[in-house]
Parts: structure tokens; C-alpha cells; sequence
């Protein structure tokens, strides 16, 4: 099949397997053993690794902590910051297009006692700053946004969701899984407090990421794993030597290809959307300019979303999110944007990367089209 779900995840680019491959045989160190040669080998392999993945969001290695991916990231930040500081208030904001990792969160913390505000979004996907601002109490001591949408790839505008957090002295974490590699990020420039970062979305292995923790002005967390003291106490157990190389490899590729890549990515993207908008009564999800082209989430009215999927078995494509993809509930997603559920039902997201080809799109619009303008046929609804 073609694949077109980037977003769910990518495959490890062959160059960072092979920088890889000599830390699970010959560098097998543990990188906490201080002893000797193979423990030394590992941490510097560690460190440089910190170097590249703080390199491509603008930060110091010093502020970058290893987990095992977005997930647990988004709880560590979440969890952590919100259990530190409950002293100060217990009110938490975010929006209702968040991520699972990040609401799911947010409900554990209301059975311990936290208040969670879940923020509509706009039809777009946009937050309006206004409404986000209205939303603020006295005891707000934490805000998590996303920056790029994992369904629909709209950009949040994060700098001024900052500013206004800064100037309150309310914590910001953001939610940057879908977004390394794919939009500048500079940290030293952006008064975000913490950043979740997930190394399969940027070809790079799964089961590894890190959370950005900022240091000035210093931000404190509760660890939620305890353990021998790694990572500043922040995050105990033995780091994986191999993964940490390859995040930091990946990291390291998408900052020298990030612009061309980009640029060959929207060129796709854009005979993507004028294949399919060529047919009727389909509609593009979310924000049309601020989204990362490697996303097109698109909703075809008259179709029942199930049999499109059936009728198109030979794209790899995700109806939804994967995460989510298991029950047949429309998208909490689409639903939060007010779409209607026949049309949350019938959307494909097709996300494109860094190994997407013009035939493969030319082959894609082909099969839809003619998926759509079969299953339509048999649509009572469907006349024109
Ligand atoms: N946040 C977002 C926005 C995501 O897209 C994902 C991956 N679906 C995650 C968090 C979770 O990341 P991980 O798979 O690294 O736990």
C-alpha cells in the first residue's frame, strides 16, 4: 500500500539506523557506569544526542530530559508541574483538540483534585487568544497547548500563548510531537516553560523522546518515575543508549533538511488538494494557512466514512487519529471544530513525509476519486 500516515508515525530514516546499530552491539555501555571505557562511550554518545535535539528547538542540552516519547513527556510535564506547584492554585487550562496523552492527563489530575478548564477551539482549530484569556482564574497555574495538530496540522500561535502566560506567571507547556522538524521552534526566543518531543514523528526510533524543562526561569516538576536518579532526579532508570542516538540523529537530519523538505512537501501537498477538491462537496479541516503541509484532513460529504476506507485499501491512510481509530466514534477532533458527525465520519487524513513521491499523490487522487464516485452512486442522498 502507499503510505500516507506520516503522522501516525515515520519509518527510521536508513542513515539514522545505521548510527544506531553499533550501540546495541559493540558501544553497549551504560551510560551511568563512570568507571570505564564503555560507559564512557555511551554518555558521550547521550550528550551529543542532547546537543542535536536541543539545537533543533533552539535550547540548552542542560534543559533537555529523555523519556519514552510524547506520552510520557506530555504526563511528566503536566503531571509534574501541576502536583509541584498545587501550593499555588489548582487550576489547569486546555484545549479540547488536545491529544489523549495531554487530556487524559488532565482527567487523572481532576480525580486528585484539579480543576480543568477543556477551551473550545474555533472552526478553524484556532484558539482565539481572546476566549483563552476570558478563561484565566486567580489560581490558573498551568496552560498546555499543542503546536501542531496530530489530526488536522493546524499551527498554534504559540509566542503569543506565552507571552500572555508569562506576563501571569502561569506555567506553558506545549505539546511539539507533531511539530519537530516541521516548524521553527526556537526556544531561547519563546517564552514557552516546557515542550513534549517524540522521535517517531520525525523518522526517528518509538520509544524515545524528551521534555524540554526550561532553566531560566527555572521551571520545577514532581518526577513521576523513581529510580537511581537519572536525568536530574527528573527521570529515573538506564537511558537507552541506541534510541537516544537515533532521536539525536533524526534531529540533527530534520534540522539541515527541514526547509527543502518543507517546500517539496507543500508542492504535494498542494496537487494533493487540487486532485481532490476537484470532486464535489469536499471540505478541507482546519485552518487553510496556518498547518504544516505534511497534513491534508479531508471530510467527503456523501460518504459513509467506513466504506471509503474499505474502497480505498490500498492507501494507508488514518479516518480520525490511529490513536483513537480503534472505536467508530466520529473525531472528538472534528467534532470540537462543530462539525457535523456524518462529515467527522466521512474524513480521510492523508499525511505526507519525507519519502512521499508525485505518483504515489497522482495514484492517491486516482483511487479516491474513483472510491467516491462509486460509494456516491449507491448514496440515496447523493444527487446532482
Ligand atoms: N502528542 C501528539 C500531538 C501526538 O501526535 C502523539 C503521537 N500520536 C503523541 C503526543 C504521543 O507521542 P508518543 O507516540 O511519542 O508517545
Amino acid at each position: 500500500p502507499i503510505y500516507l500516515d506520516y503522522a501516525a508515525t515515520t519509518p527510521v530514516d536508513a542513515r539514522v539506523a545505521a548510527k544506531m546499530i553499533p550501540y546495541l552491539t559493540e558501544l553497549f555501555g551504560n551510560p551511568a557506569s563512570r568507571s570505564h571505557a564503555y560507559g564512557w562511550a555511551a554518555e558521550e554518545a547521550v550528550e551529543i544526542a542532547r546537543e542535536q535535539v536541543a539545537a533543533l528547538v533552539g535550547a540548552d542540552p542542560k534543559e533537555i530530559v529523555w523519556t519514552s516519547g510524547a506520552t510520557e513527556s506530555n504526563n511528566l510535564a503536566i503531571k509534574g508541574a501541576a502536583r509541584f506547584h498545587a501550593g499555588r492554585g489548582k487550576h489547569l487550562i486546555t484545549p479540547r483538540t488536545e491529544h489523549k496523552s495531554v487530556l487524559d492527563t488532565c482527567r487523572e489530575l481532576e480525580r486528585e483534585g484539579f480543576e480543568v478548564t477543556y477551551l473550545d477551539v474555533e472552526s478553524d482549530g484556532l484558539i482565539d487568544l481572546d476566549k483563552l484569556t476570558a478563561a484565566i482564574r486567580p489560581d490558573t497555574i498551568l496552560i498546555s497547548t499543542m503546536l501542531v495538530n496530530n489530526e488536522i496540522g493546524v499551527i498554534q500561535d504559540v509566542a503569543a500563548i506565552g507571552a500572555l502566560c508569562r506576563a501571569r506567571g502561569i506555567i506553558y507547556h506545549v505539546d511539539a510531537a507533531q511539530a519537530a522538524g516541521k516548524v521553527e521552534i526556537d526556544l531561547s526566543a519563546t517564552p514557552i516553560d516546557l515542550l513534549s518531543l517524540s522521535a517517531h514523528k520525525t523518522y526517528g526510533p518509538k520509544g524515545i523522546g524528551a521534555l524540554y524543562v526550561r532553566r531560566k526561569p527555572r521551571v520545577r516538576l514532581e518526577a513521576l518515575i523513581h529510580g537511581g536518579g537519572h536525568e536530574r532526579g527528573l527521570r529515573s532508570g538506564t537511558l537507552p543508549t541506541h534510541q537516544i542516538v537515533g532521536m539525536g540523529e533524526a534531529y540533527a537530519l530534520a534540522r539541515g533538511s527541514m526547509s527543502t523538505e518543507n517546500e517539496r512537501i507543500r508542492w504535494l501537498r498542494d496537487r494533493l488538494w487540487a486532485g481532490l477538491s476537484a470532486m464535489e462537496e469536499v471540505y478541507l479541516n482546519g485552518n487553510i494557512d496556518a498547518r504544516v503541509p505534511h497534513n491534508l484532513n479531508v471530510s467527503f460529504n456523501y460518504v459513509e466514512g467506513e466504506s471509503l476506507l474499505m474502497g480505498i485499501k490500498q492507501l494507508a491512510v488514518s479516518s480520525g487519529s490511529a490513536c483513537t481509530s480503534a472505536s467508530l466514534e466520529p473525531s472528538y477532533v472534528l467534532r470540537a471544530l462543530g462539525r457535523s458527525d456524518e462529515l467527522a465520519h466521512s474524513s480521510i487524513r492523508f499525511s505526507i513525509g519525507r519519502f512521499t513521491t508525485q505518483a504515489e499523490v497522482d495514484t492517491t487522487i486516482a483511487l479516491v476519486t474513483e472510491a467516491v464516485a462509486k460509494l456516491r452512486e449507491l448514496s440515496p442522498l447523493w444527487e446532482m
